[in-house]
């Protein structure tokens, strides 16, 4: 079973570069995690993943910003999502 986060993107942080060293976030993910991204990891979005999304976890003491892998569509939602996808911690 996959582990499940609810989290909140941080919409100021999409124009932000690719940590260094990679290409894109979802290059940086995919390294970061060893996990191919194919799929969106909104829990019930199908779609597939087109860029790294940037978020916190929501209701938690955890201020880090992660990446995931998501659509153009669920990166941009400004409410709390549940993923299904290892995170990767930027750097
Ligand atoms: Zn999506």
């Amino acid at each position: 079973m996959e582990e499940k986060f609810l989290l909140k993107n941080v919409m100021s942080a999409s124009v932000l570069p690719a940590p260094e060293g990679y290409a894109s976030r979802l290059e940086y993910w995919e390294h970061t995690t060893g996990r191919k991204a194919d799929k969106c990891a909104h829990e019930i979005c199908q779609r597939p993943a087109t860029e790294g999304a940037i978020a916190t976890k929501a209701f938690s003491t955890d201020r880090h910003r992660y990446v995931y892998p998501a659509c153009e569509t669920c990166a941009r939602r400004t409410e709390m999502l549940y993923v299904t996808a290892p995170l990767a911690p930027l750097p």
